[in-house]
């Protein structure tokens, strides 16, 4: 677009950005058949391809994978001559795809963006660029990548320094000519590693100032191998399909095997093959290298091995080993030559953490250090120091939306949104690669068409019903940001001080920005919020605004996981076996999980039940010093399966963060034994430990009841019976999913009914069981139908969403209260029946173990601590 056309101008779409989001954007406008015009700072197309010019730039995705698909024919037109091809050639292919599409007509170069406004009444938003000229438009599109709006230095006396001056992300377009000077390289990061190698091959003297060093792996550039070649060119359309389902945006098979379960030899095979085939989407061979410390260790002492076999002094192949940081936290980098150019005599690596910069001077670049300070003089500094990723440009912009609310406002303490696509408060403002969206842990180009493709289908749909405006709720955005924090909370990559999370920019929140939950699976999720008629979306037009309010991810993405992987092995139903088989299956299926952490004892031994039964238990002593306050656990298990040493890990767990003897007390099974021989032994079991309790380390009169499951209701109905006979003095009861009532009826039986392994059928397996139809309401098998709750001792509640129990479990708690008892109600949210439980193996439930063992300390008061 030419000068003349830079006008107030009204359309349907603005897109700001022309790198390869806006220009895939626009395509998509115009065959939908908007109006619209793009708004681009530099004077032509390409974004980061236009900026980063400095030598050595290329791509770090294979460039038959960092292709767009979307036009099959360039497919065919256009071949990449490298296996990651050069600046200026990703370049000329953007400019190639402008010109074939004639893109130009529609973008205002020269035109940089500064402010925007909604307004409310018109539904549309006002544009105002630094050329004068707005634009207005009902929709807005940021296409302004994340990767777009360099970091300002931070270095103090940048602006003194009088010799020459550049940065990588703002490179000049004619080049830089190295030869003869003393430059100055600061950062270590990707653009760092790619320029330095090539500066030194001009520079008289190169100085590389390195705050953190980084993992990088030889590129091994060249031409593409055949062989992958084939793999795409077999079936073109296929190939791309199955990148836009897979985890990062390149076709390949996850690992399922973990980096600790194979030997030595066979892991060092492994990461040399990684060395040696050079693509960033295979660098993970094994499944547990992202989520396990000590699995990634591994590939990281690999690869320190291989620093200190290329670098020729040791001091500086040390400085060059990160250990600050596990392996892929950050962004990896692929290399050429990057670790061999330390050999050369003209390079010195100075280690900014033994040698802080103190100024940049008007000459060059002073040190402090342990052994004085240091001056150096440069003819050139070369800072490459990274971007405010992820946000910079997004409120690099001054966006208003709703009732005069300013985006760097809302997302002042880390950004906030739906989906990465949009954010409350912002109505039909979009972004493409978004915080929240996995963008820059994917193959961009993938992302990039993937969130092009939905927000045009959204602004079809939108002209299609006749509505005016979209904008996600409180709700689905607030859950949103909290479900991709859950998966990041899995992985290491929040342990990093990284760009990832904000960590290079002083001040910026320090927030995981990306979406650590895979193309593949972030893709099915924006299909399913459309499919489920814009879940978590408010739409309003002409006849009122619909608020299709709700959680697209509601389970917690450590028992999603587990969930999958046991439905894949596709175990018949628990309710379908025998007894006796039902047993041994979750017998085994107990063995599988990991040991429970170390307690001070672990002492077996047998009471007296009731009816002269003789019941074993097993106690865990807290490693502090006794005696200790008691408590009468009692396991899960439906009354049927498990025994005293099924909840192992979860006692071992409550005895350490308690700091009370568990005394897990087998208790009689049916359909051996029926109602009502399980709560009469839990009430012989717990006045014998109290009559015992100075015997077992305990503190008189300190005894508290637990259960899980089936356990929780002999722990309730114990609770119950000792107050009906007068005693043993019980001073809580902890109730960890109970079961209260025989009343299948409530919601959270119709919703919960199957998925999440306790089903409705398994529940009526076990009271077919444990108690006869007409038994079931009596208080002794249904504790919440006691005609009397008054006067019962203190409860903590812990009831879980996806959990047929979880009704049943609430209405106790209210039915506790409404007697005056006092009660702490823990409903877990995203957790299901048996996942609190599951220590070492689901890390999300965490939180409410500790909140157990919190409310056991509060019945004994507080001079309990805690055993570990
Ligand atoms: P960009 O290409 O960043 O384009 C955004 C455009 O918006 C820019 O042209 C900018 O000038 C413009 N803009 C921003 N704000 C305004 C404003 N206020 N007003 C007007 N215009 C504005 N990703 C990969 O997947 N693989 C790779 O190999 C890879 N290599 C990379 C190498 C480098 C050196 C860098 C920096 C990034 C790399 N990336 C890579 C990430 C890369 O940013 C994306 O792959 C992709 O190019 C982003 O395209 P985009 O259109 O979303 O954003
Ligand atoms: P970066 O990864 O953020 O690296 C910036 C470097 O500068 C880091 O070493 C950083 O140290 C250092 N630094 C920042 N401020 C500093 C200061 N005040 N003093 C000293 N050192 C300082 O930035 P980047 O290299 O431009 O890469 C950013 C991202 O762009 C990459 O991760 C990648 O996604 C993409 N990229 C890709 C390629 C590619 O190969 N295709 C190339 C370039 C960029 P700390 O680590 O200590 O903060």
């Amino acid at each position: 677009m030419s000068e003349s056309t830079n006008t107030d101008v009204d359309v349907d779409v603005v897109i700001v950005g022309a790198g390869f989001a806006g220009m895939y954007q626009l395509v998509r406008m115009r065959r939908a058949g908007f109006s619209a015009v793009v708004l681009e700072t530099a004077d032509d197309v390409g974004g980061t391809w236009y900026w980063n010019r400095y030598p050595g730039a290329r791509c770090d995705i294979l460039t038959v994978d960092y292709s767009y698909s979307w036009d099959p024919e360039l497919e065919q037109e256009w071949t990449w001559s490298e296996r990651y091809a050069t600046q200026p050639e990703i370049l000329r292919y953007a400019q190639f795809v402008a010109d074939k599409h004639d893109l130009r007509r529609d973008i205002r170069f020269n035109t940089r963006v500064e402010s925007a406004e909604w307004n409310d009444d018109t539904n549309r938003w006002t544009i105002h660029t630094d050329k004068g000229a707005d634009v207005t438009a009902k929709f807005y599109v940021m296409a302004t990548g994340c990767l777009s709006m360099p970091k300002v230095p931070d270095i103090e006396g940048t602006d003194r320094f009088q010799g020459e001056v550049y940065f990588t992300n703002t490179w000049p377009h004619d080049g830089v000519d190295f030869t003869g000077k003393r430059v100055a390289v600061i950062g270590t990061g990707s653009s760092g590693i790619q320029s330095i190698p090539i500066i030194a091959e001009q520079a008289d003297q190169l100085t590389v100032f390195q705050r953190t060093p980084n993992f990088s792996i030889p590129a091994r550039n060249g031409p593409i191998d055949e062989q992958r070649l084939a793999e795409y060119r077999k079936d073109p359309a296929a190939y791309r399909e199955e990148a836009r389902h897979s985890g990062i945006g390149v076709p390949r098979t996850p690992p399922d095997v973990s980096a600790l379960a194979v030997s030595d030899e066979e892991r060092r095979d492994a990461y040399e093959a990684v060395w040696q085939r050079g693509e960033l989407a295979f660098l993970q061979p094994y499944n547990d290298m992202g989520i396990n410390a000590e699995a990634n260790d591994t590939m990281r002492r690999f690869i320190h091995d291989k620093i200190r076999s290329i670098v020729d002094d040791p001091e500086v192949a040390e400085l060059l080993c990160p250990t600050n940081h596990y392996f892929a936290t950050k962004r990896p980098c692929l290399d050429t030559g990057y670790f061999q150019t330390f050999n050369l005599p003209h390079v010195r690596l100075v280690d900014l953490h033994a040698h802080p910069i103190t100024t940049i001077t008007e000459t060059g670049i002073e040190l402090s250090g342990k052994d004085g300070d240091e001056s150096m003089e440069f003819d050139v500094i070369v800072f490459a120091t990274g971007f405010d990723a992820m946000t910079g440009a997004i409120v690099g912009v001054d966006i208003t939306g709703r009732d005069g609310l300013s985006l760097r406002d809302a997302w002042a303490h880390g950004p906030e949104t739906y989906l990465g696509l949009m954010s409350v408060g912002f109505p039909n403002l979009f972004m493409i690669t978004g915080p929240g969206s996995p963008s820059v842990l994917s193959n961009m180009m993938v992302s990039i068409e993937q969130h092009v493709d939905w927000i045009t289908d959204t602004l079809e749909h939108l002209r299609a019903t006749n509505a005016e405006a979209i904008e996600p709720t409180e709700l689905a955005q607030a859950k949103w940001v909290q479900h991709s924090n859950d998966i990041a909370n899995l992985t290491l990559l929040p342990t990093a001080n990284s760009w990832y999370m904000g960590a290079n920019i002083p001040g910026k929140p320090s927030v995981f920005l990306p979406y650590p939950g895979g193309v593949g699976a972030y893709r099915e999720i924006c299909d399913e919020v459309v499919d489920r008629d814009y879940l978590g979306f408010a739409i309003s037009g002409p006849n009122g605004t619909r608020v299709n309010d709700g959680i697209i991810r509601q389970l917690k993405p450590d028992i999603a996981g587990l969930l999958a992987a046991m439905a894949e092995l596709g175990l018949p139903p628990i309710e379908s076996m025998s007894v006796e088989d039902a047993r041994a299956f979750a017998e085994e299926s107990g063995a599988m999980n990991p040991p429970g952490p170390d307690v001070g004892e672990v002492v077996d031994g047998t009471l007296p039940g009731a009816d002269g039964a003789e019941l074993e238990y097993r106690l865990y002593r807290p490693s502090t010093p006794g005696p200790h306050p008691l408590v009468a656990y009692f396991h899960g298990g439906g009354w049927v399966l498990g025994d005293h040493t099924s909840d192992d890990a979860l006692c071992r767990d409550l005895c350490n963060q308690s700091g009370a003897v568990i005394v897990s007390v087998d208790y009689r099974h049916a359909p051996e034994t029926r109602f009502p021989a399980a709560v009469d032994d839990g009430l012989a079991a717990t006045t014998w430990i109290a009559d015992h309790a100075e015997e077992l380390g305990g503190i008189p009169g300190q005894l508290a009841v637990a259960g899980w499951s089936a356990g929780a209701n002999v722990a309730a109905v114990t609770a119950q019976q000792a107050k009906l006979v007068g005693g043993p003095t019980i001073v809580g009861q902890m109730l960890l999913n109970p079961v209260t009532d025989c009343d299948f009826t409530r919601p959270s039986y119709i919703d919960n009914a199957e998925g999440y392994i306790l089903t409705e059928g398994l529940m009526e397996w076990f009271w077919d069981h444990y108690c006869d139809p007409d038994d079931r309401t009596d208080p002794k098998a249904s504790p919440l139908r006691a005609d009397d709750l008054s006067g019962l001792p203190p409860a903590m509640i812990v009831t879980c969403q996806f959990d047929p129990l979880r009704d049943e479990g609430d209405a106790y708690a209210d039915a506790l209260a409404a007697a005056g008892v006092p009660v702490r109600h823990l409903q877990c949210e995203g957790q299901t029946h048996t996942s609190i439980g599951m220590v070492g193996v689901l890390v999300t439930g965490a939180y409410a173990r500790a909140e157990m063992a919190e409310a056991l300390q509060s019945f004994f008061g507080a001079s309990v601590t805690s055993g570990v």
